[in-house]
């Protein structure tokens, strides 16, 4: 259907729109503008752009108009018309700046210009582009969903219920911080490219759901209780170990002497900067990835497949991604750090699990 392959494109015009136009309020991000002491502004309003978006999706889908499941009917076309867009985006995000390497296809992945802000400031596009693909990843969550409802109705899964729940706890809670996020790896190292940008507008909706995706079709598994709230519990440990530990250098590095949890920051110190070594950040380096991998593997655990290969692959996905971003963070830290990384490693031996890794 020719419709299905140009709607993540209309979507994600409409989520632009709707960032530009609704309420925000102006807040200082971490990093400074290029040649200057000033930090740079951003305005944010994502939590404001989803609900408007899935209360939209919800009005649409009762008055009969846009079928609840038309998302999970059409994903294939759509997932084509995402690829075709997210490598047009890219494509301009990349082709009107200078080159920085020296190659074209390092240039093109990574990206050549540090931070785009459109709109007279109103709309920055890092910002734009994880918006656009965490709106993106419910509407297709909801969708996958009800699909799985119109289909089984009731014997459909609760498990998919829970799944679909997490997904969007997920989802709402990055959005709730998303001031937090301006204090994170892809906000002040990155540029923007390929992989920030294809990678929000594609890979971001369509893989995240791959554990709905390959299992809403599925009759209920019939997974006991006591087994969906320990899959549950596995989500919520990892949540507690990312946002504790976001939010921890999120308070230390607007305030270093605001206690955090009832935890009073422990850092040490070079005379020029400040590293945490207690609370989240003393049981190991980048224990907010371990939190990652654990609530990814809550939500797709709760579908009750586990012996299926698809819902693994997105915890699997964030293994490699963050075993590897923790190497190339460690790199960048050693530089900026110099010696203050070296002792920090040794008051804090461990990169992502306690006691093992
Ligand atoms: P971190 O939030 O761990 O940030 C690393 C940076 O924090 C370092 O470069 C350094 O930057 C600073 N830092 C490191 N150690 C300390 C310390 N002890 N005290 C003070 N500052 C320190 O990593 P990311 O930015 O990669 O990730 C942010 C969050 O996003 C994580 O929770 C991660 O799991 C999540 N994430 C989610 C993804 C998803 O798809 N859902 C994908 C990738 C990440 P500085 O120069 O400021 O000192």
């Amino acid at each position: 259907m020719t419709l299905a392959f140009f709607v993540p494109a209309l979507f994600y015009v409409a989520f632009f729109i709707l960032n530009g136009i609704l309420p925000g309020r102006w807040v200082s991000g971490y990093i400074t503008k290029p040649d200057s002491t000033e930090k740079m502004k951003y305005r944010l309003n994502g939590i404001l752009v989803f609900f408007t978006t899935v209360l939209v999706w919800f009005l649409l889908g009762y008055s009969g108009i846009f079928a609840y499941d038309w998302l999970y009917i059409y994903r294939w076309n759509e997932l084509y018309g995402a690829f075709t867009f997210g490598i047009i985006f890219s494509l301009a995000v990349v082709l009107p700046y200078p080159s920085i390497r020296n190659s074209f296809w390092k240039d093109f992945y990574l990206g050549r210009v540090d931070n785009l802000q459109w709109w007279n400031g109103r709309i920055d596009v890092k910002m734009l582009l994880y918006l656009v693909g965490a709106i993106m990843l419910e509407l297709n969550a909801l969708s996958f969903a009800a699909h799985h409802f119109i289909v089984y109705g009731e014997n459909a899964s609760p498990g998919i219920l829970l799944s679909t729940a997490l997904l969007t706890y997920f989802v709402i809670d990055y959005l709730t911080f998303e001031e937090v996020h301006l204090y994170t790896y892809d906000i002040f190292a990155e540029n923007i490219g390929f992989k920030l940008g294809w990678g929000c507008l594609v890979f971001y909706p369509y893989f995240y759901v791959i554990s709905l995706w390959s299992t809403v079709d599925l009759p209920n598994p019939d997974t006991s209780s006591w087994l969906l709230g320990v899959y549950v519990f596995v989500f919520f440990i990892g949540w507690c170990l990312s946002r504790g530990a976001n939010l921890q250098k999120y308070f230390f590095k607007k305030n270093p002497s605001i206690p955090f949890l009832g935890i009073v920051p422990e850092a040490i110190t070079d005379g020029n900067n400040f590293l945490l070594v207690n609370g989240f950040w003393g049981m190991s380096r980048h224990i907010n990835y371990l939190g990652e991998i654990l609530m990814s593997t809550g939500i797709i655990l709760c579908t009750g497949y586990p012996a299926l290969i698809g819902p693994w692959l997105y915890p699997l996905y964030y293994v490699g991604l963050l075993f590897t971003r923790q190497m190339d963070d460690d790199k960048r830290c050693v530089l900026k750090y110099g010696e203050l990384w070296n002792v920090y490693k040794q008051k804090v031996p461990y990169r992502i699990i306690p006691f093992i890794y």
